[in-house]
């Protein structure tokens, strides 16, 4: 299964990914990740990548293309499929990823928006923490460490990220679907857009995933 998943921050996409790699053993591929792994092993494209992120600006979207289209052209993990994430964000970027992956013969099945409403990321963002040593993740209502302040993995220190504010939260958001709203309709168009409701807990969310990996599969086998 080939996925392309979209969603604001805070709507689930990492829980989401970690569950649909654990079920169906499709690699997450998440651009973000990527980036940082070659500015970590210094590859000529991470130095290039570090040159863009250190002067504050952002990477362009052709080297962003170049890094998947090395990884899927190389990659012997994605010939079962894959999920990814953080790309594409604009409508220019979802036709070019077109080309690049019809090219390498490995066409997108479906999108998959996680739809969250602002108030409930708003929430979940907010109420975040994270373990500055471990990168484990709490939340004040949800998920509470057990000491306050204190990591119950690692015994580490739990802090919140100074971008988790609700000013900050609502910016992104405005950002984001306003450069979203077009990929989304640009998937509608073509057939392969699954809209799947994430104001809800994220074990109902990966069930009504669930439910269309398993109608994907019975349309992909013919049977109705
Ligand atoms: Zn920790």
């Amino acid at each position: 299964m080939k996925l392309v998943l979209l969603g604001p921050p805070g709507a689930g996409k990492g829980t989401l990914a970690a569950f649909l790699n654990k079920k169906l053993d499709i690699p997450h591929v998440s651009t973000g990740d990527m980036l940082r792994e070659e500015m970590k092993n210094n590859t000529l494209l991470g130095q290039e990548v570090k040159h863009y992120v250190e002067s504050g600006g952002l990477v362009p979207d052709q080297v962003v293309i170049k890094l998947i289209e090395n990884k899927f052209s190389h990659d012997k993990a994605i010939d079962k499929g894959y999920m990814l994430d953080g790309f594409p964000r604009t409508k220019v970027q979802a036709k070019d990823l077109d080309i690049l992956l019809n090219g390498l013969n490995k066409p997108v099945d479906y999108a998959v928006y996680l739809d969250a409403s602002l108030p409930v990321i708003v929430e979940r963002l907010t109420g975040r923490r994270i373990c500055r040593h471990c990168s484990a993740i709490f939340h004040v209502k949800n998920n509470p460490p057990k000491k306050e302040g204190i990591c119950n993995r690692c015994g580490g220190e739990i802090y919140q990220r100074p971008d988790d504010n609700e000013e900050t939260i609502k910016t992104r958001m405005s950002v984001y679907l306003k450069n979203t709203k077009p990929v989304i309709d640009y998937y509608e168009a073509q057939g392969k857009l699954k809209k799947v409701d994430a104001d809800r807990n994220s074990q109902e969310v990966q069930e009504s995933l669930m439910k269309i990996v398993h109608s994907i599969g019975e349309h992909e086998r013919g049977c109705c």
